[in-house]
């Protein structure tokens, strides 16, 4: 398996995002992301896909959408949509039609931000998803770090205080979408989870002070959607894209929030008698399994099934977990940072039949 560090979900100037997509290749260059995909609001921009290169350096810039109905007040129910080579935003009046076209594109789709409360001090509505009656799409945007950053500012100076220390605001994706993403998955279907920047870097004026808030970069070494490939990267668009879009489809990928320690390594695995799996699959429980995990630095390991907490490990490295009864097997890794117990990283599971 080959482990890339995917940033994804962020706007442009096509929609309300401040910059431009050279921008965004600039500004990944400087991190250790490998693959940025740009998802602007309701238009497919093109020309942008592509490798873009400074030194050593070159980075994957791929090109999905945004979509919702831009007709609905308030504006919920906002769809990640990659790979489906064709403007969708023409469905967007009915969530199910929309998800079903994207299917039948051959694209995934991500329900985004599934909570995004209002924040009133910075007259923000409340876009969370809505329509829970949806079937057929890919898996949710499990953490989306501009939704978490509308959880931590009831005024406008917490505002300002998180605009010079952006550090301070990630701390684990919203309890109610981690709930739904269980409740979801206890249903019986694969829900792929991943983490998506949602960064715009916008400008912020408050009196004298002028910022950008969350630029592109810093979103880069935060929020990452790590995905585990079935070969490397060769520098063909065509043939990368194809990679990286299978092993997301296939929930072969892990949210890490890279900026307390990188999470690159992680590996959450089962060994069965006669299969193995890793997150995103299937492994009969008959004649039980084992259960691994593996984190790149200490951490505090907790292992869930089926949404409960089953077994927790401080302070390791790595952890084992025997088993034969039928269960969705998922792992979290919290650490200290800055003062406080923050979610690290959250795997996809793997589902004991
Ligand atoms: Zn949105
Ligand atoms: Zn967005």
């Amino acid at each position: 398996m080959h482990e890339i560090t995917v940033n994804l979900h962020m706007h442009t100037r096509y929609s309300d995002g401040s910059g431009t997509h050279k921008d965004i290749a600039t500004a990944a260059l400087k991190t250790d992301v490998d693959v940025v995909i740009v998802t602007d609001h309701n238009i497919l921009v093109h020309g942008f896909e592509g490798y873009y290169k400074e030194k050593n350096k070159k980075i994957l810039m791929l090109i999905g959408e945004e979509v919702h109905d831009q007709a609905r007040d308030p504006q919920k129910n906002h769809l990640l949509v990659f790979d489906a080579n064709r403007e969708m935003a023409t469905f967007a009046d009915s969530p199910q039609n929309l998800i079903d076209q994207v299917r039948e594109s051959g694209g995934l789709s991500f329900l985004a931000h599934p909570d995004d409360p209002e924040a009133k001090a910075f007259k923000e509505t409340d876009i969370s998803w809505e329509d829970w009656s949806v079937r057929n799409y890919t898996g949710i945007e499990l953490w989306n770090a501009l939704s978490e950053l509308k959880t931590v500012v009831p005024t406008l100076l917490h505002g300002a205080f998180y605009a010079f220390f952006p550090a301070f605001v990630a701390s684990q994706p919203i309890p109610n979408t981690l709930a739904r993403w269980d409740e979801l998955l206890a249903s019986g279907n694969k829900v792929v989870a991943i983490g998506g920047s949602d960064a715009h870097a916008l400008h912020m004026n408050l009196g004298p002070i002028h910022r950008v808030i969350f630029p592109y970069e810093f979103h880069f070494r935060t929020v990452n959607t790590h995905a585990l490939l079935s070969g490397p990267l060769s520098g063909d668009v065509t043939s990368d894209k194809a990679l990286l879009y299978k092993a997301l489809a296939a929930g072969h990928c892990f949210v890490g929030y890279d900026l307390p320690a990188p999470t690159n390594g992680f590996r959450f695995s089962a060994q069965g008698r006669e299969s193995t799996a890793i997150m995103g699959d299937e492994i009969p429980a008959k004649f039980g399994v084992t259960l691994q995990a593996k984190v790149p630095s200490h951490a505090e390991i907790r292992l869930l099934k089926d949404g409960q907490v089953i077994q927790t490990w401080n302070n390791q490295l790595s952890c084992t977990h025997i088993t034969s009864e039928p269960g969705v097997y998922r792992i979290e890794a919290y650490r200290h940072y800055l003062g406080k117990k923050r979610g690290w990283i959250y795997s996809n599971p793997i589902y004991v039949r």
